[in-house]
């Protein structure tokens, strides 16, 4: 009981810091995080169906507030695309990212995923040295290129198709892989699947809520895993929350899911000691 009244003061003295900080505040306490060592990088395990274990992982960031305590990204990735403060944000995880995977590579090669994902704000396109940049995340970490996959969404796709192409084909010609997020959200054309160099689709998460017993999303989701299959991407499909739904994307011919049902975003280190310690599953 003591210990219960100790939590809710900490919980109202939080609320009243919340309402303290002014928007500036919090801008400049974003844009310190980063040097301060407060991002924190979270992973969520991607399945191949078929094989029935984990092959990739999605980098997700957290902000570990000294004041507020873990922060999800919708309560800061906004300010920070804003603000630009979204490249530095991104560059941070994508090095940790490739360090991490690299780590486990060498300390459990069985074990570790095939490949690391990590998502990139558009912001990052318009960046000449985006390219160089990747390459340096690689060469300082030593993870090789076939184990990285940048992941866009698809509203990248509809700004200037010339320079968008020519960056995404640089990036690819290093050897990395390209993930369209969210693919189905984004309301344009189909036709930039003809003209922009992919290797993934991430089917978004609102074509699988609700899949069970909607014969025409069955219909429209089967129809996108075939068409990702046919243009020879790889299709993930996200937000897998139930048994229920992987049975029918697996009858599906979908061969890769990510989501709650298969494991939650956690801390690195988290998810290595469930993959290396088989018991724990
Ligand atoms: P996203 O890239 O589409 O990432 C998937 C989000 O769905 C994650 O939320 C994940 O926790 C959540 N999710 C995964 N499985 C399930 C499920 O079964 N059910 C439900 N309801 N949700 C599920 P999170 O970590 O809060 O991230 C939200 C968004 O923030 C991401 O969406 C991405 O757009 C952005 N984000 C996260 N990390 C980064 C980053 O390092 N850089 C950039 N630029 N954006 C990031
Ligand atoms: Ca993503
Ligand atoms: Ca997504
Ligand atoms: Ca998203």
């Amino acid at each position: 009981a003591k210990d219960l009244g100790k939590n809710r003061f900490m919980v109202f003295e939080n609320r009243m810091h919340e309402q303290l900080l002014t928007r500036l505040d919090q801008e400049n306490r974003l844009r310190e995080a980063v040097h301060r060592g407060e991002l924190r990088l979270h992973l969520q395990p991607v399945f191949a169906v078929q094989e029935g274990r984990v092959v990739g992982a999605e980098a997700l960031v957290r902000w570990q507030d000294p004041f507020r305590g873990l922060q999800q990204p919708g309560s800061f990735i906004p300010l920070a695309e804003e603000t630009g403060m979204i490249i530095e944000i991104d560059r941070w995880i994508l090095l940790e990212a490739c360090r991490t995977l690299r780590h486990w590579q060498v300390e459990s090669p069985w074990t570790a995923p095939a490949w690391v994902s990590v998502n990139l704000s558009a912001a990052h396109l318009d960046l000449p040295d985006l390219t160089d940049h990747v390459a340096y995340a690689l060469a300082t970490t030593g993870l090789s290129p076939q184990c990285l996959v940048l992941e866009l969404t698809e509203t990248v796709m509809m700004r200037d198709v010339a320079v968008t192409s020519a960056r995404l084909q640089e990036l690819r010609e290093l050897g990395v892989r390209i993930a369209i997020d969210d693919f189905g959200t984004g309301y344009s054309s189909l036709g930039y699947l003809r003209d922009i160099p992919v290797d993934v689709l991430k089917l978004d998460r609102s074509f699988i809520t609700g899949l069970v017993g909607n014969g025409r999303q069955q219909e429209l989701v089967s129809a996108i895993v075939q068409l990702g299959h046919t243009l020879g991407l790889r299709v993930v499909a996200e937000g897998v929350e139930d048994a229920d739904e992987l049975n029918l994307l697996t009858v599906m011919g979908c061969k890769f899911v990510q989501g709650y049902h298969l494991g939650r975003p956690e801390p690195a280190h988290q998810l290595y000691e469930r993959l290396t310690t088989p018991a724990l599953h």
